[in-house]
């Protein structure tokens, strides 16, 4: 047998973040609770998380912030042109305060200090030493604890229903020998955390060339929680939203986090400093990088993108100081970036595809086939030169000549944390059909559900959106659950 048992009152499907915290609410509340994680490994991409959007908590008090949670839903309405469902952000955002507190009280989850990332609000409350360290130390004993049964290596393959429509038990599967067998169940909540890692559903979903997108998660993420819910008569919903993080080194000879902390990828992709495209052509201000998502946006509208910089600016970075901090990561603009050369010249030696050097910007033009660098460039050097702009506004901070060789090309793909969506819940989190009604027994949660805070694109501007919304609706299911159960 695959599991203890052959009956459980929910099966939460997905050991990652939402999936965990579901599991410790139904536990908690007496529920025969069963995770099952296909890896072998807990926490999933929950794993790298760095903080869980709240409003009106203690630490914001604190800091004297006093947003109100309509001011951050209207700001999401906005940002998102209406996609997003006002309902659901107000009972998130209403909520969200005390879910941080019921995760730190009953969890013993810790949070270091509430902040933002770039252009921001500050609603970011950050995991003490990011999601792993809080879902293996705290939130897995916690489920274990309650009671809650977790099985790894263990896949859903297929959701059961009986002649009612309602939800009744699942096809599991060992993913070691691939056995399979079924068990019942009154409730599945799905939490398999996105489509990122499956190419095609990105394309069907997003639209995006997945060709361009690098990955920058468990790689687990592989849209089964779609998949599954689809075929038991979800509504597929046409919006599935990328969370595109920024510009990122290309380079497909390397697993995409070892550049995750990189100097050279910082200086490359996050100091605003001069970004064209495949022709050569600048195409933005280059402080877009204060919102990642919008970063992603535009980069996925180019056919390739390369940031340029020339020696003198590497050995500002290398010996003096960055054009600008980045929060939690590169935060003391006064500490240089004192690998980045040496990165540099490493990568170069091993000749790595994203990086390029020559002497002169007409060769690096050739190399690259960049028809109008040259030109581009002149007209660039010129505005740095007046300290002015007038092509796209970008301060005169940022505005740094182009003019030492040798000169670097760095070919920058876009990377990705998650998808969000892709199924439509109601505020319970219970998974409507096509026609809009609930399919009973079965839910989605944490990225799988969380389409519905956002329009095509996600909003950084609220921070942490993604992972406090892992938490809120992973405790929402789980107590519907507990009501359908004990109906
Ligand atoms: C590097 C990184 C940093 C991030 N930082 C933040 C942040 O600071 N703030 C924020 O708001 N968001 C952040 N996110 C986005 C988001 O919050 C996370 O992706 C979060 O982990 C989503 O939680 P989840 O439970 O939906 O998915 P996951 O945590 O990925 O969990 C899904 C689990 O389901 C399992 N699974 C998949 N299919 C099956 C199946 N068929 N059967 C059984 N198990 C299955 C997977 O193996 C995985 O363990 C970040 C994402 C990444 C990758």
């Amino acid at each position: 047998m695959l599991t203890k048992n052959k009956n459980y009152d929910v099966v939460i499907v997905g050991g990652g973040l939402s999936g965990l915290i579901s599991a410790f609410q139904a536990a908690d509340s007496g529920l025969k609770t069963l995770v099952l994680e296909k890896g072998r490994h807990l926490g999933g991409s929950g794993n790298y998380v760095e903080g869980l959007c709240a409003v009106g908590t203690e630490m914001q008090q604190k800091k004297g912030i006093n947003y109100t949670p309509s001011q951050l839903v209207q700001a999401e309405l906005d940002y998102s042109h209406y996609e997003a469902d006002a309902r659901s952000l107000k009972e998130y955002f209403n909520n969200s305060a005390e879910t941080l507190s019921w995760l730190h009280k009953k969890i013993g989850i810790e949070f270091s200090e509430v902040t933002k990332l770039g252009s921001g609000l500050m609603t970011w409350h950050l995991l003490k030493g990011q999601g792993k360290e809080q879902i293996q130390n705290h939130l897995v004993p916690s489920v274990k604890k309650a009671g809650g049964e977790i099985q790894t290596s263990i896949s859903a393959e297929r959701i059961l229903k009986d002649n009612r429509g309602q939800v009744s038990g699942l096809v599991i599967k060992n993913e070691e020998n691939n056995a399979e067998e079924a068990i019942s169940a009154k409730a599945v909540i799905i939490a398999t955390g996105g489509f990122l890692n499956n190419k095609k559903l990105v394309k069907e979903e997003t639209g995006y060339d997945p060709s361009k997108i690098i990955n920058i998660n468990s790689g687990k993420n592989t849209g089964d929680g779609q998949k599954l819910a689809w075929a038991a008569g979800a509504q597929r919903v046409a919006k599935g939203t990328l969370m595109a993080f920024n510009g990122y080194l290309n380079d497909p000879t390397n697993p995409a986090y070892k550049y995750w902390y990189s100097e050279m990828n910082t200086a490359a992709a996050l100091q605003s400093l001069l970004f064209v495209n495949e022709q050569g052509d600048r195409f933005v201000n280059e402080q877009v990088t204060d919102n990642f998502a919008n970063c992603g946006n535009v980069f996925l509208h180019q056919n390739k993108v390369y940031s340029i910089i020339d020696q003198s600016t590497v050995n500002y970075l290398t010996k003096q100081r960055l054009f600008k901090s980045i929060e939690i990561y590169y935060e003391n603009i006064n500490k240089p970036f004192s690998h980045l050369q040496d990165q540099i010249d490493n990568a170069l030696m091993e000749k790595l595809p994203f990086i390029h050097k020559a002497d002169s910007i007409e060769q690096l033009a050739k190399e690259l086939n960049l028809s109008n660098l040259s030109t581009n460039l002149e007209r660039y050097n010129y505005l740095c030169e007046k300290g002015q702009d007038d092509d796209f506004e970008k301060d005169s901070h940022f505005m740094i000549p182009v003019k030492k060789g040798p000169f670097y090309a760095f070919e920058l793909g876009i990377g990705a944390f998650t998808t969000l969506g892709g199924l439509k819940t109601d505020l319970n989190n219970r998974v409507l059909s096509d026609k809009g009604t609930v399919i009973p027994g079965l839910y989605a949660i944490g990225a799988d559900a969380a389409g519905k805070l956002c329009g095509d694109t996600y909003s950084p501007n609220v921070c942490g959106t993604c992972a406090g919304y892992c938490a809120y609706s992973g405790r929402i299911a789980a107590l519907d659950a507990l009501k359908l159960v004990n109906k």
